[in-house]
């Protein structure tokens, strides 16, 4: 039998052992975000290095930056020869939300009569870090070695930004040299239906306040002849689209990356017919699909968008008769290839102080951001990484898009000086992340994991 034949048969045999694994780590509550989870997300990155050395890997370590939540971190080097690729996931995980709302246990992980099991990181991302361990496992128990080298860093801290991610790479550089990443904490294209994610959306955000009076006033006394700061800032902000909701500030589609009329017609095969899309994102009948792009995927995936975040002039519960002193906005926007944070602020900027009325007070400030990511597929990692998943899941993968940004994939590339990065699908659309019943496709899982020691073999030379 060969090495891979035993690594897929020891998976078989193993894989409920395997998802207990993934319960044990799902019972601690890693929320990063939280101050009083500080202990827990130590807790998890403790257990998740005990996993690490039960599925055999070496050199097991809590590795730690000042200031960051702690890194897991193991590898397996003795692939003499072979390539070596850095396996990449996180074990925090989002706060709750409303506990009204979820019908399990957050933090027991559940299986559903759906073949799904819930919980809190049940998905994002203690999934990834459990097929990582659980196809390594497969092979170091049954043929005792891997095709390739694997180093596996397991994150503390990728819920709340990645903040010292790059400070962290660069502080442990040496032991990161590698030929390819691998990177199990995206999307798939639908259950069942794997996918390779090619492209993230950045973000960039501003503050923006009108002030047209010193202080609110009488709506009798004075309306009519002082500035209504709501008033003006309505007229502004309707400045920022055209009819069909597309962004119309100058110059700001200059820098965007057209897709080929073969990449547009890839993207509108895939694209689902648009009543199923109203139905999905909850869109009210009569309201209508935005963008004046045929391809919906186009327009989550690849076109700059922008989105007002939060308006405040006065509250309905204490709405009275007043025309309000000011009024305030937080305009985001999601950029893609090749628009800059700066650049696009700048516009963004330029554009709210031509149009603001009647010569009010503009006050803005702009919020941190995060780059958008692009790779090219011509490397063979990708084309291996293809292959794998079909093997995995018995289904072609789509090379597909992400509309919003993940901040450690940039850092990440960039750090390992551009080696490809895979980054492969672990969730499907009805997993639920980051809200309240939160959950994972177990056939997906075993899919991604059969996926992954197929990768292994496909990577080595
Ligand atoms: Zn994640």
């Amino acid at each position: 039998m060969s090495n891979l034949e035993q690594a897929v048969n020891r998976f078989e045999d193993k894989k409920s052992e395997y998802i207990e694994d993934l319960k044990e780590l799902v019972r601690i509550p890693s929320v990063s975000a939280d101050p009083d989870h500080v202990e827990d997300v130590k807790r998890s990155a403790a257990a998740v290095a005990d996993l690490l050395r039960k599925r055999g890997l070496e050199n097991v370590e809590i590795l730690e930056v000042e200031g960051a939540h702690p890194y897991a971190y193991g590898d397996w080097c003795h692939a003499e020869g072979q390539p070596t690729l850095v396996l990449y996931a996180h074990h925090d995980v989002q706060p709750i939300g409303d506990p009204e709302l979820w019908k399990t246990e957050p933090f027991e992980p559940t299986l559903g009569d759906d073949g799904r099991l819930y919980g809190r990181g049940a998905a994002d991302d203690k999934a990834g870090v459990v097929v990582v361990t659980s196809a390594i496992d497969a092979f170091l128990k049954s043929a005792g070695k891997l095709p390739v080298n694997v180093k596996v860093i397991i994150e503390g801290e990728e819920e709340i930004g990645s903040e010292h991610l790059a400070a962290f790479l660069k502080e442990h550089r040496s032991r990161f040299d590698a030929d390819a990443l691998v990177l199990t904490d995206t999307g798939n294209f639908d259950t069942g239906i794997p996918g390779i994610t090619t492209a993230l959306r950045g973000l960039v955000a501003l503050k923006v306040t009108l002030r047209g009076l010193r202080q609110s006033l009488h709506s009798g006394s004075w309306g009519g002849a002082v500035p209504d700061a709501a008033v003006g800032l309505s007229r502004l902000l309707a400045t920022l689209t055209d009819e069909n909701g597309d962004m119309a500030i100058e110059g700001m589609m200059d820098s965007v990356r057209s897709l080929s009329a073969e990449e547009r017609e890839k993207l509108e095969a895939l694209d689902e017919p648009d009543e199923e899309f109203r139905r999905k994102a909850g869109i009210v009948a009569g309201s209508r699909i935005m963008g004046r792009s045929k391809s919906v995927l186009e327009k989550l995936w690849h076109l700059p968008a922008i989105s007002v975040n939060a308006l405040e002039a006065s509250s309905m519960k204490a709405a009275r008769n007043v025309i309000v002193d000011t009024a305030s906005a937080r305009i985001g926007i999601r950029t893609v290839p090749n628009m800059e944070q700066g650049g696009t602020l700048d516009k963004l900027e330029a554009h709210l102080k031509k149009h603001s009325p009647w010569g009010m007070e503009l006050i803005m400030e702009r919020e941190g951001g995060g780059d958008w990511w692009h790779t090219e597929t011509t490397d063979p990692a990708f084309g291996a990484a293809l292959e794998a998943l079909e093997e995995g899941y018995g289904k072609p993968a789509v090379i597909m898009g992400c509309g919003g940004s993940i901040p450690f994939v940039e850092p990440f590339s960039s750090q390992l000086g551009g080696v490809p990065s895979l980054l492969i699908g672990i969730e499907d659309p009805y997993t639920n992340a980051h809200s309240e019943n939160e959950s994972l496709h177990l056939g997906d899982w075993e899919k991604s994991t059969r996926s992954i020691i197929h990768l292994f073999q496909k990577m080595s030379r």
